[in-house]
This record gives structure tokens, C-alpha cells and sequence, in this order.
């Protein structure tokens, strides 16, 4: 999910689609670009994509972000963006491509649920608020966008099974925005002990564990009761907190999860 400024949307070469907008298309097997566009990709990994893809890995988040992902700081923003690695090979196809398909597809990125719609978070200066926006933009040898099955942004989420997965990247994203908005450290510092910390409980959801169970963590912050007997297993539970805390730590911001 991209975080857009007013201006960014209408260079944006693709079609925005409002909430209650439809776009035609459906993507099958039959189709001869089948796979195509799993190769040569910027994709875009967020913290709940992580923790998906390691679990049906069956690897740790650490191992995961070793292997799997380039971290990549950008000039305009304080803090890394996480792509999946591709294939050091011509194509660059996405490692997780068989044959027959997507190797991890209960697990696939959420950017691959939703392709070829897009979904942004755009500020809007009359309301002082984000909101989310959508764009139609399939690739040039997509014929997914000349079938004619009809989906609304909502729909299409839900047909892909990413209502959760969408839920969690608006948090994500209103983080994302609060970087940008309010940049806790210049975009060049890539080892303030800060970033590396929100680092982790954004993306490292094993390495947090450790640290909230092994550190003075559970002394220092007041953790909602239900959540502090959650998190010991569950991730999702973990990243919430982790989200509650990168505000609480970086910008004050308090919340009923965590103070
Ligand atoms: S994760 Fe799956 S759907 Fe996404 S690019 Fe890779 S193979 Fe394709
Ligand atoms: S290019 Fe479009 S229609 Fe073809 S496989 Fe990819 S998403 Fe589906």
C-alpha cells in the first residue's frame, strides 16, 4: 500500500476506482498469461505478509527476512521498505512460482490478493485524515482485464480472502504515515537503535517475542490483559501490539492496548 499525497494520485498512471466503483476483470489458468506476472516484481511485503508467509514456510521471521527479502531505505522516508527477493536470474521470477501456480497462495502478499488493484493511502486535507483509495492497474499483457466479471474494490478483497489482510495494512499504513508526517529521525540514519527496535516489532514478530519476554518490556509498559496472555503464541495478537507500541515508542501515542 502506497502512501500518496493528493498530487502523486494524478500522476498515477492508472484508473482510480472509488469504493462503490466496479472494474471488469478475472484472472484463470486458461488465460495465456498465466504466471507471467510473478516475475520481475517490486513486491512489496507488509508486516502481516510476513508473518503469514514464514508460517506457511514454516520458518522463523528472522530466517524469513534473511532469505526472502531486500530492505531497501529510500531517500523521502525514514523507515525501510521490504521487498521479496526475486530470482537472481533473468526473468527474476518470484521464488514462490511453480509451474502449476503460486507455491504459497493461501499465504501469497497481500499486493498479490488484490493485483491488479491497487489500494493507497491518500491524506486529505479537508478532513485531516487518510483515507483509503483504489486503482485499476493491470499490466499491458494482463488479459485478465478483458474478462467480464464484475467487482467493486470491496468485493474483489473479499472474493481474494483479504479482509484481514487489508484491515492490517490500513494499520500498517497509518504507521506509515505518521513516518512520513513526522519523522522520528532523518531518512539517511539507518542505525538509529529506534528504528532497528520498531524494525522489529513491525517485521521480526519471533525476534519481538523474544524481547517482550525476555527484556524488561512487561515491566515497563502496561499490556492489555488479554492481549499480554495472547501474544505469548499467537503473531497476530504480537503484531498488534507491535503496532500499539512503534506509536507509543516513536510518537507517544497511546492506546488501550498499550501504555
Ligand atoms: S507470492 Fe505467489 S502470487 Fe505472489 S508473485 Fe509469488 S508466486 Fe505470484
Ligand atoms: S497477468 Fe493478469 S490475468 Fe494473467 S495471471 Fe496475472 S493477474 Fe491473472
Amino acid at each position: 500500500m502506497k502512501y500518496l499525497k493528493e498530487t502523486d494520485i494524478n500522476k498515477l498512471n492508472a484508473k482510480s476506482v472509488k469504493k462503490d466503483e466496479t472494474f471488469l476483470f478475472e484472472c484463470h489458468a486458461n488465460l495465456k498469461c498465466f504466471n507471467i506476472c510473478c516475475r520481475n516484481l517490486k513486491l512489496f511485503l507488509y508486516p502481516y505478509d510476513v508473518i503469514k508467509l514464514k508460517g506457511a514456510l514454516n520458518i522463523s521471521s528472522d530466517a524469513f527476512i534473511d532469505k526472502h527479502t531486500d530492505i531497501v531505505i529510500r531517500q523521502d522516508v525514514c523507515f525501510p521498505e521490504v521487498l521479496l527477493k526475486m530470482a537472481e536470474n533473468e526473468q527474476k521470477i518470484c521464488p514462490f512460482l511453480r509451474e502449476k501456480g503460486c507455491s504459497v497462495y493461501d499465504a501469497r502478499p497481500y499486493s498479490c490478493r488484490t493485483f491488479p488493484m491497487e489500494q493507497g493511502l491518500a491524506y486529505n486535507e479537508d478532513k485531516k485524515e487518510a483515507e483509503t483509495v483504489y486503482f485499476f492497474k493491470p499490466p499491458e499483457f494482463c488479459e485478465g482485464k478483458n474478462e467480464n466479471k464484475e467487482w467493486t474494490p470491496e468485493t474483489w478483497i473479499k472474493d481474494q480472502e483479504a479482509v484481514l489482510y487489508n484491515k492490517k495494512t490500513i494499520l500498517w499504513s497509518q504507521i506509515k504515515s505518521l513516518f512520513y508526517q513526522y519523522p522520528p529521525w532523518t531518512p539517511e540514519t539507518s542505525d538509529h537503535p529506534k528504528l532497528k527496535a520498531a524494525f522489529m516489532a513491525l517485521y521480526n514478530i519471533d525476534k519481538f517475542r523474544e524481547f517482550v519476554f525476555s527484556s524488561t518490556f512487561l515491566k515497563r509498559y502496561k499490556i492489555k490483559p488479554d492481549l499480554k496472555r495472547r501474544i505469548k503464541k499467537d503473531d497476530d495478537a504480537l503484531l498488534s501490539l507491535g503496532f500499539a507500541f512503534v506509536k507509543l515508542y516513536l510518537w507517544n501515542v497511546s492506546s488501550k492496548i498499550i501504555k
